[in-house]
């Protein structure tokens, strides 16, 4: 009996070649349409570290392409680039609408996975498993399709609308989203309202986000007199340090309470959590025990409300969790803007002084969906640079009846569920590109 050593290199070439052949000749061409072009572009590997920019961009240049829209590349930083694409109204001067989404996506481990993450495998059920099926691929892709539609039904916008297609917004956005707002070519663009991502709905509604919280990156340190691990004495670097840790705990219980007890979500706290400690004499064998060490730190993450005072919280650190009395010293690193170019919290108004929150209430009723409770993003998005600028911006991904996976193991979000967050997108667009009444 041969054993399989026994093939020559080119019997074994031919066969290869072979079952190649019948392979292609058996599988059908895969088709064009809204899923697989989603497919497409989710088999583009935007993963940090090292996201491929060029080929998504030059993958939705395509597709802007084929729907007549106009794209320009810009760089606010090198290898960043940020599409940009227009469906110019027939009255520009009226304010446009923007609707942005983030390129890029957080890394994926491929060994936790169902099915590989930049696959876009399309299980029996319909789910389909990528990175950035929900953190945001879908969106960008709704947007462009919803325009499919539109101009498959000769609709035209009165205000023109942008889409705006960001690099790095997963590490910060500040050489995406920050700078672009910042720029000539945004201001020309006179946005008067934007749609950015929002979250998936476990239940049968859609979520709408109308703030972010402003993450800030706490570092408490303390001092002490260094000394023998078996003396007993006060103000060690140690012992100051565990009661800022018992007074920061305290804080953050009296938060988390309020949201125990059903009168806030987790959003709409102040959060912090501590995420290293650090301290001690390195030794051979780990740390020296018998060494009470001179200086430790705390790093805490904390995030704000959009109403939260940061003169109070500050005066809160410098006082309570961090006193200059007991050898502390702290610093915040701010990641985000807190305030916008008037001094207002960095909130879209979802009431009726809000003309454009009317308009998109009534788009996603009028095609029979519900949406909850607006509520504040526990994390943060691009949309904050744009309140920045006093843009009124909702966070909205149309996914509802869907877990929430962004940043999990096998992401995924069901055909279904993507197809009808197109006609959603249809029903934003047209009514918020042909609304007259805003101002601005
Ligand atoms: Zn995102």
């Amino acid at each position: 009996m041969a054993t399989p050593q026994s093939y020559s290199h080119s019997s074994i070439l031919f066969f290869c070649l072979l079952f190649t052949l019948l392979l292609s000749a058996t599988e059908p061409q895969e088709e064009d349409s809204p899923i697989t072009r989603f497919q497409r572009y989710l088999r583009i590997n935007t993963a940090h570290p090292t996201p491929d920019y060029d080929s998504a961009v030059s993958f939705l240049k395509a597709q802007a392409h084929s729907l007549g829209l106009q794209a320009q590349t810009l760089y606010f930083a090198p290898n960043k680039p940020l599409l940009l694409l227009t469906w110019p109204g027939s009255d520009p001067s009226l304010p446009s609408i923007l609707l942005n989404s983030h390129l890029d996506s957080v890394p994926a481990e491929p060994a936790k996975w169902l099915h590989p993450p930049f696959s876009a495998h399309r299980a029996h059920d319909g789910a389909i498993f990528g990175r950035g099926t929900q953190d945001d691929k879908s969106i960008a892709i709704q947007y462009l399709e919803a325009i499919r539609n539109l101009q498959a039904r000769s609709f035209s916008p009165l205000r023109s609308l942008h889409i705006s297609l960001v690099p790095d917004e997963e590490i910060g956005g500040f050489d995406g989203a920050a700078k672009f707002v910042d720029s000539p070519q945004f201001a020309a663009l006179n946005v008067g309202f934007a749609l950015d991502e929002g979250q998936a709905s476990p239940r049968d509604e859609f979520r709408v986000f109308y703030a972010d919280r402003i993450p800030w990156n706490l570092k408490i340190k303390a001092w002490g007199p260094p000394g023998h691990g078996s003396r007993m004495y006060d103000g060690s670097a140690m012992e100051n340090l565990m009661q800022s840790v018992e007074v920061v705990s305290r804080f953050r219980e009296s938060q988390f309470n309020v949201v125990k007890a059903g009168k806030a979500f987790n959003a709409e706290v102040v959060s912090v959590n501590p995420v290293y400690l650090k301290a001690g004499l390195v030794s051979q064998d780990g740390f020296a025990m018998n060494v009470q060490p001179s200086e430790a730190e705390a790093g805490f993450d904390l995030r704000l409300t959009p109403t939260t005072d940061p003169e109070e919280m500050r005066r809160r650190i410098a006082e309570e969790w961090a006193p200059a009395v007991r050898n502390m010293s702290y610093e915040i690193i701010e990641k985000g803007p807190l305030r916008d170019y008037m001094g207002r919290p960095l909130m879209t108004a979802t009431n009726d002084s809000n003309p454009w929150w009317s308009v998109f209430k009534q788009a996603i009723t009028s095609v029979g969906e519900k949406l909850s409770r607006p509520e504040i993003l526990a994390s943060t998005t691009d949309a904050r640079y744009l309140r920045q600028k006093g843009i009124p911006v909702l966070g909205f991904s149309p996914m509802k009846n869907t877990p929430i996976l962004l940043h999990d193991h096998n992401e995924h979000l069901k055909d279904a569920v993507f197809m009808k967050g197109i006609q959603v997108y249809e029903s934003l667009i047209s009514s918020l590109s042909t609304f007259t009444e805003a101002s601005h």
